[in-house]
């Protein structure tokens, strides 16, 4: 489950002139957060997201967290509250939202399958009176890894 069809790589550029849009200053700090969350294959921590070797500035978690932040605020980052784990954050634009997680490891996958409740987002929303309906699905069991 390496290549998943329901990810689109989202363009730097494309990403860069929503943030502008919203008012955002383009930092380094913003271009490297955004490279780091665009080439993600998988939601991360903020952790994560500072130790990766394409976050290229220094910086500390202080100012990580209120770049992370301002991007939910936004609705460009989601953030994702995988229960009794830290905050994990993704971006909005091609990402789909049903994940695999391992109980052992952590690790997490975004699943590549044809969202069994899309239709039902739907009814919800026509039923009642919703707009802008979105869910989060999480599947926990044990990775290949970890068997
Ligand atoms: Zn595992
Ligand atoms: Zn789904």
């Amino acid at each position: 489950m390496s290549h998943s069809h329901n990810i689109k790589v989202p363009s730097l550029d494309g990403l860069l002139s929503t943030c502008s849009e919203a008012g955002l200053r383009k930092t380094k700090a913003l271009v490297s957060g955004l490279k780091v969350l665009a080439s993600a294959k998988h939601p991360l921590t903020l952790h994560q997201i500072a130790k990766s070797p394409i976050f290229d500035v220094e910086c500390d978690p202080a100012t990580i967290y209120r770049l992370v932040t301002k991007l939910e605020e936004h609705r460009i980052v989601r953030r994702i509250g995988f229960h009794s784990r830290a905050a994990h954050y993704c971006l909005r634009e091609g990402n789909h939202q049903d994940y695999l997680i391992c109980r052992d490891c952590g690790s997490i996958e975004v699943l590549d399958i044809a969202c069994p409740v899309e239709h039902l987002e739907e009814q919800i929303a026509s039923d009642c009176g919703y707009s802008d309906l979105e869910h989060e699905l999480e599947f926990y069991g044990r990775c290949g890894t970890c068997k």
